[in-house]
């Protein structure tokens, strides 16, 4: 065993009995690579995160360029800031005008956090909405709006009055009331195993939450930047929200998350009480730089749209009996096996492929594709041949 491997198994806290444990020394685009020069094709990003593919050198450069210049400064909201203030500018021309106001935080469940915090005290409300297997964090309050026990119940008592609404289900507006203070949806649900929304139930909460003066937060986490065909998912569709959740691929590869929400509603974290919500290090100089450098280059080079394109390589060439699907939109994609252990079976074989593939955190049945944007077509290929190689070794 190597000192790493040894060391990782010694000295690090553990997520899971199991983890992926493949060491790797270096990347750049979509590949990885291990000490032993192994190399593995990347389809999932770190979930969703490098959208431009490993070491961008655009990237890096703004890195070392900040990095020259200073590290972190002072606390989140003081000191102006360029790297903070040019990605907010660039943010806020991208997004609709009820959205301008841009709170940067250090990951997506402190987004969430910060959200949530805002929606009670922009309404006073207490009670909040989320869907069944949704995910949004693993801090308490985002945990407080996990659709589902299994994850929960051991860290309880969460956050009391939330109400679970089934995806899709027109039924269950009414759980939406005028003693709710947001709803926190995903305009797609990533770990549900990738579920597509429908636009008119989208167009409803939307209905719901005016009637009812709740505030409607998208979740844009994992669908944010591109990989739905939309520089943010939310375009694909007609509603807007009140308050947006953006991380993963916010900081380009470094660690960032934020909520962007109106004037109005922003303003009330800044009295009774000042200092609503505050933090060290959110909106780190050189994470808003690698943020802002890739997302130039995702609106210079329309990587959104490419998303798209890369789309339909990927369905041609996924076609296999054990395949009973391909579902999905853009470069957000499951491929449903419709079984546990066959699903476990190819993530496995794929490793050894060298293809880096996982499951949901509620669906352990389908696999993620979630590459970077700038996936080339041959690099599709060989993703797709690896994959389908990979199930060819996992029948019994
Ligand atoms: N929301 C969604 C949709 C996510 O997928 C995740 C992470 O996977 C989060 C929130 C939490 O983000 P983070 O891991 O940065 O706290």
């Amino acid at each position: 065993m190597s000192s790493n491997r040894q060391a990782f198994l010694n000295y690090l806290a553990s997520t899971s009995d199991s983890p992926m444990s493949i060491e790797i020394e270096s990347a750049k685009g979509v590949f990885m690579y291990g000490p032993d020069g192994k190399d593995y094709l990347d389809l999932i990003s770190g979930v969703s995160v490098s959208y431009l593919g490993h070491s961008d050198p655009r990237i890096i450069e703004a890195v070392k360029i900040q990095a020259d210049k200073h590290l972190h400064l002072m606390v989140y909201g003081e000191f102006i800031q360029s790297p903070q203030v040019n990605y907010a500018e660039l943010l806020a021309k991208n997004l609709p005008p009820s959205l301008q106001r841009i709170y940067f935080v250090n990951s997506g469940a402190e987004a969430v956090e910060g959200a949530m915090k805002l929606a009670k005290r922009f309404t006073g409300r207490s009670e909040m909405a989320a869907f069944h297997n949704a995910y949004h964090g693993s801090t308490q309050g985002a945990l407080s709006i996990l659709g589902g026990e299994y994850y929960k119940r051991e860290f309880r008592p969460l956050l009391p009055g939330i109400s679970f609404l089934r995806y899709n289900c027109l039924d269950d507006l009414s759980l939406i009331t005028n003693k709710t203070a947001c709803l926190v949806v995903e305009v797609l649900q990533a770990e549900a195993g990738v579920v597509s929304v429908d636009p008119e139930f989208l167009t409803a909460l939307r209905q719901r939450c005016d009637e009812t003066g709740t505030l409607l937060v998208f979740d844009e986490i994992q669908t944010g930047f591109g990989r739905l065909g939309e520089v943010f998912g939310f375009r694909k569709y007609g509603a807007l929200p009140d308050i947006l959740v953006l991380a993963k691929s916010l900081g380009g590869g470094m660690p960032l998350g934020a909520f962007v929400s109106s004037d109005i509603i922003m303003s009330e974290l800044s009295h009774h009480p000042a200092l609503g919500h505050i933090t060290t290090f959110g909106g780190h100089p050189i994470s808003c730089a690698a943020g802002l450098a890739a997302f130039n280059v995702l609106l210079e080079e329309k990587l959104h749209l490419r998303a798209l394109e890369i789309e339909k390589l990927f369905r041609q060439q996924l076609v296999h009996p054990v395949i009973r699907e391909v579902r999905g939109c853009g470069l957000l994609l499951a491929v449903e096996f419709g079984n546990s252990e066959m699903m476990h079976r190819v993530v496995a074989n794929a490793t050894r492929n060298g293809l880096i593939t996982d499951w949901f955190l509620f669906c352990d049945t389908a696999i993620r594709i979630s590459p970077a944007l700038n996936i080339s077509e041959n690099e599709v290929k060989t993703a797709c041949s690896r994959l389908i190689a990979a199930i060819d070794q996992s029948i019994i």
